[in-house]
Parts: C-alpha cells; sequence; structure tokens
C-alpha cells in the first residue's frame, strides 16, 4: 500500500468504478488502471475487515491525528497499487461469491484466477483463498484412481465425433499443465503438481501453446484436432526446467528397475524348464514395454496398456505367472504414482523434509 499524492485522484485517466462505488460505502480504495490513472471504489469497512485480517489489522490502528488522513469523497481513502483489473476481481467475488464458480478444467482458469490469488494471499483473505483453491485443486488428480479417469475422458474424448465437439480440440476442455504450476508456484497451491508436472513430462517442448492456438488456419492447429496437446512453456521457470528433467531421469530409471522378479514372474512354474521360458519371455516383454514407454513419454498408460494385454494372455506365460504379472502391474502403477512427487522433487516434500 502506498500514500500517493492527492494530484493522482486529478488525473483525468481516474475513475469511479461503475458498480463498485456504492454510495453507501464507508471507505474507498484506489487502484492504478491499465489507461495510467486510477480506478476508485467506494465499499464497506466491515465487509474488508471481516474477510482479511490484514484490513482488519489496519482499521484496528488507532485513529491517525486529524488532518492527516487522506479523505476522498468525504470518507477516508486506501491506495493500493495493485492492478485495478486484479481489485476489481477481488471486490466483485466478495460482494457477489458466486462469482467464484468457474469450469475448474477450463485450460484458462490458472490465467483468470491469477489476479484474484493473488490478492487473497496478499491481504490473507483466507476463506476466499480456501473456497478458490478448493474448486481448482480437483481439476488436477490425486490419485492414480482419478488420474485414470479422467485420462479415460481424455481418450473418449477424442474419439467423439458429435457435432458439439467438433469445434474443440483437447487444449480447449481440459487442463494445461504450464499455467496450473506456474499459478502453483506463485500463490503456494502445492498439491497441484504432481499430476501437472506428471502431465508436462509427457509433452514436447515443440508443442508450444502460443504458437498452435496463434492461427486458427494454420496448419498447426489442425494437428490439435488429431489430439495433439500443448503446453504453455512460457510460463515455467528455471527451477520447473530442472524438476522437469530430474522427473524424466527418474521415471526413466523407475522403468528400467522394472524385472520379472518385480511382477512375481518365476514363483509358480510348474518346472525349471517353464520357469526359464517364463522369465525370458517376461523380460522381453518388460524390454518391449520399455521402448514403448520411451516411445509415449507416458509410463502410467504404457504400463496400464501391458496390464490388459496381459490379462488377454498374448504373452505366452505360464498361467501362475500370467496372473502374477498381471496382478503386480496395478501395484507397480501405484508405486509409481507415488513416487511421482518426490521423482520431480515438487515443493511440498521438500517442504517436509
Ligand atoms: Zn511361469
Amino acid at each position: 500500500m502506498s500514500s500517493p499524492l492527492s494530484d493522482d485522484c486529478q488525473s483525468s485517466d481516474n475513475t469511479h468504478h461503475e458498480r463498485l462505488y456504492r454510495t453507501d460505502g464507508d471507505l474507498v480504495l484506489s487502484a492504478p488502471n491499465k489507461h495510467g490513472g486510477r480506478t476508485f471504489y467506494r465499499v464497506h469497512k466491515f465487509m474488508l475487515s471481516d474477510h482479511s485480517s490484514v484490513f482488519r489489522d489496519m482499521f484496528s490502528l488507532p485513529p491517525a491525528a486529524e488532518g492527516s488522513i487522506d479523505m476522498y469523497d468525504g470518507v477516508p481513502v486506501v491506495h493500493l497499487t495493485d492492478p485495478a483489473g486484479d481489485i476489481t476481481d477481488l471486490l466483485q467475488t466478495l460482494y457477489d461469491p458466486s462469482q467464484i464458480i468457474f469450469d475448474r478444467f477450463d485450460p484458462f482458469a490458472p490465467l483468470k484466477l491469477e489476479g484474484l490469488l493473488k490478492l487473497a494471499t496478499k491481504y490473507d483473505f483466507q476463506r476466499l483463498r480456501r473456497s478458490i483453491i478448493e474448486h481448482f485443486v480437483p481439476a488436477w488428480p490425486a490419485t492414480l484412481r482419478e488420474w485414470d479417469y479422467l485420462e479415460e475422458n481424455m481418450n473418449a474424448w477424442t474419439v467423439d465425433d458429435s457435432p458439439d465437439t467438433d469445434s474443440k480440440t483437447l487444449d480447449d476442455v481440459f487442463p494445461e499443465p504450464g499455467a496450473a504450476i506456474h499459478l502453483a508456484r506463485l500463490c503456494d497451491i502445492p498439491q497441484v503438481l504432481p499430476a501437472a508436472f506428471y502431465n508436462l513430462s509427457r509433452l514436447s517442448q515443440k508443442y508450444d501453446w502460443s504458437h498452435y492456438h496463434a492461427h486458427c488456419f494454420d496448419s498447426r492447429y489442425d494437428s490439435l484436432y488429431w489430439g495433439q496437446r500443448t503446453a504453455r512453456w512460457a510460463l515455467l521457470c528455471s527451477e520447473d526446467y530442472r524438476c522437469l528433467l530430474m522427473g524424466k531421469e527418474r521415471m526413466d530409471e523407475f522403468v528400467l528397475s522394472l524385472s520379472p522378479k518385480t511382477f512375481g514372474v518365476g514363483m509358480g512354474c510348474r518346472d525349471d524348464a517353464t520357469k526359464s521360458k517364463c522369465s525370458g519371455r517376461a523380460q522381453k516383454l518388460l524390454d518391449k514395454m520399455g521402448k514403448e514407454c520411451k516411445q509415449s513419454r507416458d509410463v502410467l498408460a504404457t504400463m496400464l496398456k501391458y496390464e490388459r494385454t496381459t490379462q488377454e494372455g498374448v504373452f505366452k506365460l505360464c498361467y501362475f505367472c500370467r496372473c502374477n504379472f498381471a496382478a503386480n502391474m496395478p501395484k507397480q502403477r501405484d508405486r509409481l504414482w507415488e513416487m511421482i512427487p518426490e521423482m520431480f522433487k515438487v515443493p511440498s516434500l521438500q517442504a517436509e523434509h
């Protein structure tokens, strides 16, 4: 907060907010607008002090000496340095909490929420911050079951050719990891980072949101209709790239560490000859799976595919090995899911150490 010169109030670009200058308000807030002037809001003190500990503390200070309080239109004025657009979002949400409702899958949601969440955090609007985060966080699965459910939805969406999906791409209807990671770092929402980083690790940097979404008639845009996903790579910081590289390396190590023994192959074969055959075939199967993981960049999806294929008995393992293999694949996927925060070294885990 600052105490700008009273001349600021005289600028021709100064304006009263159309809806948020309430005649019965007992406090004026002003904030710099994009036209170079200031926007003035006339609001109610009790609303700010009820929601925000920072404003509550400010209003509880002993009254300043007469004549030293900045006044505007007959009431005290507080000049803020935050952008007027963000202050508008904040005040609108406080006066009408239904404004918080947003599509949590909207790939633009993190960008739309950024200003509001920054203010909610800075001025300690705890209930508001909690409401926004509680609504935003479920877009990024916390469990493998939720992740698989979202992936199934995405896969189903790709093959859906109903008319109302014709004009939309996967990028238009499912969350985008770059903006989510940016917001999570900025406003301390670490719980979305594991799923967002895993999601990002599947994408190549050549698929950049700004390039692919710039021109609808560009041939690059066509590939989005074929299911290509992109990310807002420019929103990531150097720490994010470090986490991403680390996670990818750890993921490769995880796949390499899988052996027939990991899946209980060779434990119940009827004789040594069968055991030898089963182990050899299982190793080939894992080698093949490893190559596919590298190609697809999606270890969880590839493992799920092999879990289902093995259940169908395509790979010639004995009955016991086939059962063990199929039973252990979900366990290994669970293990991988649990390891993801550590693999990507996301802040929530570092903070715990
Ligand atoms: Zn066997």
